[in-house]
């Protein structure tokens, strides 16, 4: 299999260790497999008694062809060796069978299965592919016999830093910088960066706010005499960012995962339809679940679920993609975005037309918007369904779901069971429903706890971790309970105009 670029006909075709490796085409398009691997019913059937690790294989092995069986078999092993638990991914089922309705009650025809992908070091759904990029990075780097190391260039407004730290720590090869905005992260999330332990990372405050940190990062990408002094110090940079094949293809394994299961709690049979909501932000999640369709997966609807940054919901209603409009800070800030970067991906494998996607990424870039064909609109209208929970909707599930259900989720999971309700409600497709929960409900405590209804003024942030504790009996997850005593590592703050100084010094360290 080789990767191809979504913008021009005659590209340069990778391996996808290449592909990894260089993140972005030559051109500015997005890599992409030259065509989509189809499974049968009978491999997925074979994927109900596998471990996660052994399924992630299973998936990871149709599209890294270059990849050997035994590489992969070690990267999933340390990518997903993370805490005590077997359950990489966890599927919180509600359902009429009283065996499966765990703490939750039924549920009236309509299964609905939580997807659990938080239960990683940091507490979120970035983890299940940063923590498997930096061993793919690693092996491609030996089977590209690259001998430079790779330093891992991170602007953070909070959570994909610390799942980059958390990902390439101590990964032979590599090294990861972070900067993040002093002042401009929660204190939870500056913790969890500060105190990130590991030979190869390095944390930084800059003093700004978070286009700061990201135009410095871009500005060190693009200069040649910080590429040239790194190269003296055999160093290259890289990203980690969502466009990277590598952070998207391990998140294809967990959609698969959750239908094995599925059939595993008999919850469905072998070729049953299902649909997944998944709460969406730069579609590399629900990209994900596409592709899972296009594999073979029994997928009917993937319904994309936005805050009121809904220039997603809009687009599939109207084939207008406008980012001229206003944005909004919601409680969901990793779903606030006007720039969905992997649409680029959707488009060119439901055109083929790299022409095409060139033109319409070219009239984003001048203009700000871009209109698909009415045909186009159409073909993507038969397989997504959009739309978008208000605040106070977003609010109203949260704690709705607590005190029904005695279900905690987080805002953004939030998010999709409201859109997901809203879709049930006015189709009545009853068809078992699979829902992408992206976060624990710890990461954002101070918006979960406002939802419910909990004064929290007065509460210092490890109080109100305690609080929702008290309130909700589920556990804080051991990453974040260890922030109260860990010790803090990185303690630098720079200006931004001096991050290049900093990369420089951090390079030869
Ligand atoms: C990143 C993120 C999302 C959005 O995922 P995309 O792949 O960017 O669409 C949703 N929820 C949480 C908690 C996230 O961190």
């Amino acid at each position: 299999m080789k990767y191809i670029s979504t913008r021009s006909k005659n590209s340069e075709e990778l391996t996808s260790a290449e592909a990894i490796l260089k993140g972005l085409a030559s051109d500015g398009g997005l890599l992409v497999p030259d065509m989509i691997p189809k499974v049968k019913l009978k491999d997925i059937k074979a994927l109900v008694d596998m471990r996660y690790e052994a399924r992630a294989v299973d998936i990871l092995s149709r599209f890294l062809t270059d990849y050997t069986q035994d590489e992969l078999n070690e990267c999933a092993e340390l990518a997903y060796d993370w805490f005590d638990i077997h359950d990489r991914v966890r599927l919180a089922i509600m359902s009429d069978k009283p065996e499966n309705a765990k703490k939750i009650q039924a549920n009236k025809n309509n299964v609905k299965a939580i997807l659990e992908l938080w239960h990683g070091p940091t507490s979120a759904f970035k983890d299940m592919a940063l923590q498997m990029l930096p061993q793919l990075m690693r092996v491609a780097l030996k089977k590209t016999g690259e001998s430079r190391e790779i330093l891992i260039l991170v602007a953070t407004s909070g959570d994909t830093g610390k799942a980059a730290l958390a990902g390439f720590a101590d990964v032979p090869q590599t090294k990861v910088m972070v900067f993040y905005p002093d002042g401009g992260v929660s204190k939870i999330q500056r913790l969890q960066m500060v105190t990130q332990i590991g030979k190869n990372v390095n944390v930084t405050a800059v003093k700004g706010n978070f286009d700061d940190c990201q135009n410095g990062v871009k500005k060190i990408f693009n200069d040649e005499e910080i590429a040239r002094q790194l190269n003296e110090s055999n160093v290259k940079l890289s990203s980690a960012n969502s466009i990277n094949w590598g952070r998207l293809v391990p998140q294809i394994v967990y959609y698969f995962a959750a239908y094995a299961d599925l059939i595993q709690a008999k919850e469905i049979n072998v070729g049953d339809f299902v649909n997944i909501t998944v709460p969406t932000g730069n579609f590399g999640n629900i990209l994900a679940a596409y592709y899972a369709k296009k594999m073979g997966l029994p997928v009917d609807k993937l319904i994309c679920a936005s805050n009121i940054n809904n220039i997603l919901t809009d687009f599939f209603k109207t084939g207008v993609y406008d980012r001229n409009r206003s944005f909004f800070k919601t409680i969901t800030p990793s779903m606030d975005i006007l720039i969905s970067s992997n649409l680029e991906r959707l488009l060119y494998h439901e055109t083929n037309d790299p022409e095409l996607i060139k033109k319409l990424m070219s009239d984003l870039n001048t203009t700000g918007r871009y209109e698909i064909s009415a045909d186009l609109k159409k073909k993507l209208g038969k397989i997504f369904y959009a739309d978008y929970a208000a605040e106070d909707e977003t609010r109203v599930t949260l704690a709705a779901m607590l005190k029904d259900k005695n279900y905690l989720i987080d805002t953004h999971t939030a998010v999709a069971l409201s859109v997901a309700s809203k879709y049930v409600h006015k189709t009545k497709d009853t068809k078992p429903m699979i829902i992408a929960s992206t976060a624990s409900a710890y990461k954002f405590a101070p918006a979960v706890l406002t939802a419910i209804g909990e004064d929290i003024s007065k509460l210092s942030e490890f109080a109100q971790l305690d609080k929702l504790n008290k309130i909700s009996g589920v556990m804080i997850p051991k990453g974040l309970a260890n922030l109260k005593t860990a010790k803090i590592l990185h303690e630098d703050v720079c200006e931004g105009e001096n991050m290049a100084e900093k990369v420089l010094a951090f390079a030869k360290n």
